[in-house]
């Protein structure tokens, strides 16, 4: 009797070490799940965004076009009507030009160097030409001009490439209404019928805004003696102004500006200490007499 009852004893006592372990391993199943749960929660928190804002500054910009003008549907931008946008060779992002590049990144896109291009019709990812190599876009050009130099397109103005310059400049060609100066160094208009002729004279930086006169893309103007600044910049300057701020010669012709100081001059008596004498002044305005001078401003070239 006592043997068998103590292997009922035995026999429960095995039943609740086995529903112990059950119920432990359960427990743990359970923590382990919560844990992995958690686990997953955090990496979805945390990798989700990342792998959004990666596809929204690498691939969402290269999809879409650019208008020009969006109610006739012409692509580009501000800068230019064309069918292409760039992939800068710096930053690996498009922009439909390299001016709209440099006011959006922190750097100056170097546009020789561009190899790619996406149309902006099929949104085609190709190296860089005149037309569109994507059998559904039937060689469709992507500007009226391409320079293969300067990786310029442009559907509305007459530009050509100075081989002197290196560079493409607004006008319809050299020996047409451009000739470059080759001791300028600078395209000159040809209705300039004499320019005054100084060495490299565009290789300078504008002595108003400073920025660099060769390549830069807004109109410039001669001053009369010789001197370039921006014609916006000459406007604004000489709102206050009638002397070149690099060799103070007056900007015009000054004659009637002097004969007005000349009669006020003539209308003061002189005071009677100073009878008699003289007093040598330095004119900013004397030139040597064989120095041509050019009568007119005139606005010089225009870079792309
Ligand atoms: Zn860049
Ligand atoms: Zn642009
Ligand atoms: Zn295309
Ligand atoms: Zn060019
Ligand atoms: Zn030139
Ligand atoms: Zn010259
Ligand atoms: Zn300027
Ligand atoms: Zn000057």
């Amino acid at each position: 009797m006592i043997h068998q009852e103590l292997k009922i004893i035995e026999k429960r006592y095995q039943a609740k070490i086995t529903l112990l372990r059950i119920l432990k391993f359960r427990v743990r199943l359970t923590r382990e799940a919560r844990r992995y749960q958690s686990r997953w929660i955090n990496m979805q928190r945390n990798s989700e965004p990342e792998v959004d804002m990666e596809a929204k500054e690498e691939r969402i910009p290269d999809l879409y076009p650019c208008y020009r003008d969006s109610e006739k549907l012409e692509f580009g931008c501000k800068h230019y009507k064309r069918n292409c946008k760039l992939v800068a060779s710096c930053c690996n992002k498009s922009y439909t030009c390299r001016h709209c590049h440099d006011e959006a990144t922190d750097h100056v896109m170097d546009r020789k160097a561009t190899t790619m291009m996406i149309c902006m019709k099929c949104l085609i990812i190709q190296p860089i030409g005149p037309t569109c190599s994507t059998v559904s876009c039937n060689s469709l050009s992507m500007a009226r001009y391409y320079c293969s130099i300067c990786k310029l397109f442009d559907d509305e103005r007459q530009i050509y490439h100075c081989p002197h310059c290196d560079l493409c400049r607004i006008g319809e060609g050299l020996g047409i209404d451009f000739f470059h100066c080759m001791n300028c160094n600078a395209c000159m208009s040809k209705s300039l019928s004499k320019h005054i002729c100084r060495e490299k004279c565009l290789e300078v930086d504008c002595p108003i805004c400073h920025e660099y006169i060769f390549t830069s893309s807004t109109p410039l103007r001669a001053l009369s003696c010789g001197h370039i600044m921006h014609s916006s910049c000459f406007d604004a300057y000489t709102s206050s102004n009638y002397t070149c701020p690099i060799c103070c010669k007056s900007l015009g012709d000054m004659q009637v500006y002097f004969g007005m100081i000349d009669a006020m001059l003539a209308e003061e008596t002189i005071p009677e200490e100073y009878v008699g004498q003289t007093q040598d002044i330095l004119c900013n305005d004397f030139v040597v007499p064989t120095t041509p001078a050019l009568s007119e401003l005139d606005i010089i070239h225009l870079c792309d």
